[in-house]
């Protein structure tokens, strides 16, 4: 027999935990299956930056409270706990392959002074930690070392099978299992979706940085031309929240971690490297779900979108889910119609103002062009452009910093013009086939 739930919540991420939280604090009878032994063991690769102030994404702006140790959500009327470190960072730099010459994405001395606003690195896993205290205050019954196999509709709402044979039958229930969604799978959400690509991502915390104007999150390409070399090696690198002289630095792997910190142009911000962890993940990338929702069954975060919703997205759609159950089994609509709220919000908020291809654009974008051809490009962009984190934005900051310069690229490199006119984001989309192995920042 069933153990009966309102409220089952698969997986204990960010916006499992949240959603769990919530309608425990709203009276549901809640139970959460996490497949780790406490969800706040974080092994999961995250660079850990929350955009902020005056950064809209999803159509809020969020901001921390120094005093209540809070993150406040002001749009959507609510504040998570956080009792961790976080560290300020000021700009966005893309920088050529000489380690010179960058794209500015925000005034980082005004950042700096306080005179612009910054951003910031938190730590996850203190994060998890105040959502899953919270929900133990709330009344949540969490599930550990559970790995869900299985979820189906039934007469009474969904029953959800974990790997020890045990079923949990719920009114409803959340899938918050993340990018590789297996309730995706199986409910057949991803039927009606496409597939893009999956890739793995490796990043690494090293010690023993220092730079100039090193508060920030730089991305580039180093070419290695050693004779059957690595060729171009993409790194994207920021300030980690655990040590001051620690970054969070992707590279594909250790044989490049060798090359960037050792041997490229950029050997010279290393000083006796060390790693201190690793973290990784595999995603696969679909292009989002129509909405977030089937046969009782309410997505959240990662697990219907296309590629990371980011803690932001995991949060707000965590909590605003949670409502949605709870005013559904209030009004005894326990069905889709009990839920709309859910799904109206999320459409709005994610695909009708997010367009997915405009987020995977920008990585794509500089990997283009030669080593040569992104050194001029980094060169002739002197102006400082428009401070935003937000990923859905950065390639058209980008382009429109180029647009004042396309005059003289078309004279001086024709090519170099011929290949910035031919792309626009639908052609992202065919570069990302699985078989190209185009990544992004964070993935290869
Ligand atoms: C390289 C990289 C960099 C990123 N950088 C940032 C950043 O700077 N800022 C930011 O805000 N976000 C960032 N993100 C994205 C962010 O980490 C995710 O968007 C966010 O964690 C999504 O939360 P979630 O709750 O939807 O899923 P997750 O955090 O993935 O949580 C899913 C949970 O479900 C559990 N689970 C999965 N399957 C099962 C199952 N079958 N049974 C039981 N439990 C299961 C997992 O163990 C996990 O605890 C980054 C992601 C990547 C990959």
């Amino acid at each position: 027999m069933a153990k009966k739930y309102d409220l089952v919540v698969v997986g204990g991420g960010t916006s499992g935990l949240e959603a769990a939280k919530i309608a425990a604090q709203n009276g549901l009878k809640v139970a959460l299956l996490e497949r780790k032994s406490h969800p706040a063991k974080v092994y999961r690769a995250c660079a850990q930056m929350f955009l902020m102030n005056n950064d809209s994404f999803y159509n809020e702006r969020m901001y921390f409270s120094r005093e209540k140790k809070r993150w406040i959500f002001p749009v959507n009327n609510f504040s998570v706990p956080y009792k961790g470190a976080y560290r300020e960072f000021y700009a966005t730099h893309f920088i050529a392959p000489n380690a010179e010459d960058r794209i500015e994405i925000g005034d980082y001395e005004a950042n700096a002074s306080g005179r612009g606003i910054a951003a910031v690195v938190f730590d996850k896993v203190a994060l998890l930690e105040g959502l899953f205290q919270e929900g133990l205050v709330a009344g949540v019954e969490y599930f550990l070392e559970r790995n869900v196999v299985d979820a189906r509709k039934t007469s009474e709402g969904v029953e959800v099978v974990t790997n020890h044979g045990e079923k949990l039958s719920g009114t409803f229930c959340i899938a918050a299992d993340g990018i590789n969604s297996r309730l995706a799978r199986r409910l057949g959400l991803n039927q009606e979706r496409t597939f893009l690509f999956t890739a793995q991502s490796v990043s690494y915390y090293v010690t023993g940085v220092k730079f100039d104007r090193s508060e920030m999150i730089c991305m580039g390409n180093a070419f290695d031309h050693t004779t059957g070399g690595l060729g171009s090696v993409h790194f994207c690198m920021l300030p980690s929240v655990y040590r001051d002289d620690e970054y969070w630095l992707y590279v594909a792997g250790d044989e490049r971690l060798e090359f960037f910190t050792k041997r490229s142009n950029f050997k010279k911000w290393f000083h006796n490297v060390e790693v201190t962890h690793k973290r990784c993940c595999v995603i696969s990338a679909w292009s989002p779900a129509p909405e977030p929702y089937k046969g009782n069954v309410i997505f959240v975060g990662d697990s219907c979108w296309f590629a990371e919703a980011e803690n932001t997205g995991a949060l707000l759609s965590g909590h605003k889910a949670a409502h949605a159950v709870s005013k559904a089994l209030h009004t005894g609509k326990a069905n889709r119609e009990g839920v709309t709220d859910y799904i109206d919000w999320w459409r709005r908020n994610w695909p009708e103002t997010h367009d997915y291809k405009d987020f995977l654009c920008y990585p794509v974008f500089f990997r283009l062009f030669s080593e040569e051809e992104l050194n001029y490009l980094h060169k002739i962009i002197t102006q400082k452009l428009y401070w935003s984190l937000n990923p859905f934005n950065l390639y058209g900051h980008i382009m429109r910093g180029m647009q004042p310069h396309l005059d003289r690229i078309k004279k001086e490199k024709p090519a170099l013009a011929q290949k910035l006119a031919l792309f626009n984001p639908e052609r992202t989309i065919s570069m990302m086939k699985p078989a190209t192995r185009v990544g992004f920042p964070g993935y290869c």
